[in-house]
């Protein structure tokens, strides 16, 4: 049957999309934004029910989907339209009955979001279909006609799965927020194992792959992990036993230890909780208890990123059914540090596949090297910030340096997890970490008033704790070292002997920095390596896409909006503008925006106007106008702070309160401070961890050299960015001249700028142009 166009002009495509395989927060985050985006572009979308079950049966499993449809799904969890194991789709009449169905339906492209599995099928079902449709003409099932029309299958796919498996990605849809499970039960346990000093073995998911236990470990801080890519030594139960001896003889009062499911030893002998649990029982004499978390951490909601990613990546899966040509190859959309990109599907399939196969030839570098830089970066930092006082890392003597450690600025999720990485890393190096307690102030604070001192040499189990604490444990300040005095500071300096200075903050941070790096024709003391690591829930800092603190912050705003759409939701006819921190950086507004799925956002970078409201008003009164009643998902607009200041929070909500003419309500709500979030996200604790050693490392090679030398070196003041699908050092001088909006606090380019037209597009925010 040719697809129906009722003589109207036949729309683009007919893009389908589906979920497969095991469910992963984020799941309804990617049909939703493929069901818009699809619509948007003029093309038709189909859901397909049941995974590839549905795909196989047809029929009513096979549903056109409508704008509204998929009204409110960023906030569920699960995928609502469903997933299933297939056993008839692993074979070839299965794949036959499914290629007429779609056939049926006129469908001419399918994004599949889903594990390494389903996008294996997706890979064999493309590479098959034109002998499918061969046989279907054969079979008289379809016309030589349909066969021509359809000779093509476009088929894109979206990684969901908690298990962070599949090559050539950083990020799979689901894992952040099944991280955010781990990390919230093991911060549970945390507290009954320290107040029984018990040890705790924990079980998390993962059979072929120990991302989530890795990730867990760092961000954790737990004291040994067991992955399957990376198997421990053969003689692991002593190296295991003495770790955790040296923890305990710090002072340590808990142990934890993560076990992935497919955890093994060099032969492949299985590591079982129970045989963890065994040997710190007998060996150590430790109350020992398992936990093993189980379903716990597939289920509920997605976290801020996960729902970014899904909505990003379901967009640019639309994109890119929309761009592909018969010969482009399948591809599959990937994240790489901060950029979504498209990679060949067959090729990330192959070396996801190669793992499994490493492992199990015994390959281990191999199977580490397959999972990519990223994952080698966080094991490796997981390895140097957690083993104490082991001799082959430590550095020879003469090389050795005073790093002490500031923060400036608000704080930030992630500062004290920074810290933490950095005190541990310096001290396993053989460094001595130094902590300055509340910012310059703090610093030029020194012998005067305080008792304990302010600049103070840091201990192991001082900071062993902080992974998971907000805030900032050593204090933070706003005030610049030109507000305490340039000299004071220099002298500080010079008294406490540093011979580097790692920032953790903010845009007040960068300007210290400036300020440190002018400075230093003047004062010699500042000719020593300075590395910045950007930490600030506004992400404002010039230099870096990412700052330690915002995911936290996306997270905690996300969690409000849900309750606030809650609550518009129940009383129906209601919108809320929520306003939202940032600073003159509408980054937080645009991309709470984007995971709470908002009817608008209002960014300071665009300001506010007449008209905009005029037409946003317009759109609400339709929207509402169209809803009888059928959905409940209510409705938000972000605000930036600092937006306008004509059009404040309160007084775009009473303007469209006044406009509604009594159709519907508007209310306004302000986060306030609650945007710092509680207990830093998982995101921010391991990437904190990862720059924060980055910082560490950079300022080592710096040991030995001369002032001069160090002056002469522009990257010896240096910020770490995320940019692009790089993790960079930018010099501060260049960052200062060249990518730097002073008047507004913020880089001159924003590359989250251009999610904003995302956000517009999946609300069906009026165009301009299309009210003029
Ligand atoms: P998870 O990561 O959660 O396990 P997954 O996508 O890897 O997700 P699988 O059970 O491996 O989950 O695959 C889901 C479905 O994809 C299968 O039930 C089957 O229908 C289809 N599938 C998997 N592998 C193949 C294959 N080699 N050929 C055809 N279809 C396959």
């Amino acid at each position: 049957m040719a697809p129906i166009t009722n003589g109207a002009p036949a729309p683009k495509k007919r893009i389908a999309v589906m979920t497969s395989g095991g469910d992963s927060p984020g799941m309804n985050g990617s049909v939703r934004a493929v069901v818009r985006m699809a619509i948007d572009q003029g093309c038709e979308a189909y859901c397909v029910y049941e995974g590839y079950e549905g795909l196989v049966q047809g029929g009513d499993l096979i549903r056109q989907a409508q704008w509204e449809d998929v009204r409110g799904w960023l906030s569920e969890g699960g995928t609502l339209i469903g997933t299933a194991r297939c056993k008839a789709f692993t074979e070839r009449p299965g794949r036959l009955k499914a290629a007429k169905n779609m056939i049926d339906k006129g469908i001419n492209a399918l994004v599949i979001c889903g594990g390494d599995g389903s996008l294996t099928g997706a890979d064999k079902f493309r590479g098959e279909w034109p002998s499918l449709l061969e046989e279907l003409v054969k079979n008289g099932d379809i016309s030589t006609e349909q066969q021509k029309t359809f000779q093509y299958l476009n088929i894109v796919g979206l990684v969901g799965s908690i298990d962070n498996d599949f090559a050539d990605t950083d990020a799979t849809i689901g894992c952040y927020s099944s991280l955010g499970r781990i990390c919230e039960a093991v911060d549970y346990i945390d507290a009954t194992a320290f107040s029984h000093q018990r040890a705790f073995v924990i079980e998390v998911m993962g059979r072929h792959c120990g991302w989530l236990a890795l990730m867990a470990g760092v961000s954790t801080g737990a004291d040994f992990i067991f992955i399957p890519e990376s198997p421990p030594d053969r003689d692991w139960e002593d190296q295991m036993c003495d770790i955790i001896s040296k923890h305990r003889n710090l002072g340590k009062r808990k142990t934890i230890v993560i076990v992935a499911e497919g955890a093994h030893d060099l032969d492949l002998t299985r590591i079982s909780p129970n045989k963890v649990k065994d040997l710190l029982s007998t060996r150590l004499k430790l109350d020992t208890r398992i936990t093993t978390l189980g379903h716990v951490q597939r289920g509920g909601n997605a976290c801020a990123y996960d729902r970014q990613l899904s909505t990003l990546q379901g967009v640019e899966a639309v994109n890119a059914v929309l761009e592909a040509t018969p010969e482009t190859p399948s591809k599959f959309i990937a994240i790489i540090e901060n950029k979504i990109v498209r990679n060949p599907l067959i090729e990330a399939v192959k070396s996801t596949q190669e793992v499994a196969e490493a492992i199990k030839a015994k390959d281990f570098k191999r199977a580490l090297d397959l999972r990519g830089p990223e994952f080698a970066e966080y094991h490796q930092a997981y390895m140097m910030t957690t083993a104490t006082d082991q001799p082959a890392l430590r550095l020879p003597k003469q090389t050795h340096m005073n790093i002490a450690i500031i923060h400036v600025g608000a704080p930030a999720g992630g500062m004290n997890s920074a810290t933490r990485a950095a005190v541990a890393y310096c001290l396993s190096r053989g460094h001595t970490p130094i902590a300055i307690h509340n910012g310059f102030p703090g610093l030029v604070r020194h012998h005067a008033d305080e008792p304990v001192g302010s600049v103070r040499y840091v201990q192991w189990l001082d900071v062993e704790g902080w992974i998971s604490k907000g805030g900032s444990e050593i204090g933070t300040n706003r005030d610049l070292p030109s507000k305490v005095g340039m000299g004071e500071t220099a002298d500080c300096f010079n008294i406490y002997k540093f011979d580097a200075l790692f920032i953790i903050g903010g845009f007040e941070a960068f300007t210290a920095l400036s300020e440190l790096r002018k400075a230093r024709p003047d004062y010699p003391a500042f000719r020593i390596p300075m590395m910045l690591l950007p930490a600030t829930i506004s992400n404002n800092v010039p230099g870096t896409e990412y700052s330690v603190g915002s995911d936290t912050c996306l997270n905690a705003l996300t969690s409000y909006c849900d309750a606030i759409k809650q609550s518009a939701s129940a009383s129906r006819r209601r919108i809320f503008v929520v306003e939202t921190q940032g600073g003159k950086s509408g980054y937080i507004a645009t991309m709470g925006a984007l995971g709470i799925g908002a009817v608008a956002v209002y960014t300071p970078e665009e300001g506010i106007n007449l008209q905009m409201l005029g037409r946003d008003i317009e759109h609400l009164k339709q929207s509402f106008a169209k809803d009888k009643g059928q959905t409940r998902a209510g409705k938000l607009i972000l605000c930036n702070e600092h937006a306008s200041e004509t059009y404040t929070t309160e007084v775009v909500a009473s303007m469209i309160r006044e406009e509604s003419k009594g159709r519907f309500e508007s209310r306004f709500a302000i986060p306030g401070h609650v945007q710092q979030g509680g207990t830093p996200s998982p995101m921010d604790r391991v990437r904190a961890v990862r720059l924060a050693v980055k910082c560490i490392q950079a300022i080592e090679q710096y040991a030995g050299k001369s002032k001069e030398e160090i002056m002469e070196d522009d990257l010896s003041m240096a910020v770490i960015g995320v940019k692009g699908i790089s993790v960079v050092f930018g010099a501060m001088e260049r960052l200062e001249r060249e990518e730097t909006n002073w008047n507004h606090r913020r880089p001159k380019d924003e590359s989250w700028l251009q999610y904003k037209k995302t956000v517009d597009t999946l609300s069906g925010r009026p165009r301009p142009e299309d009210c003029c």
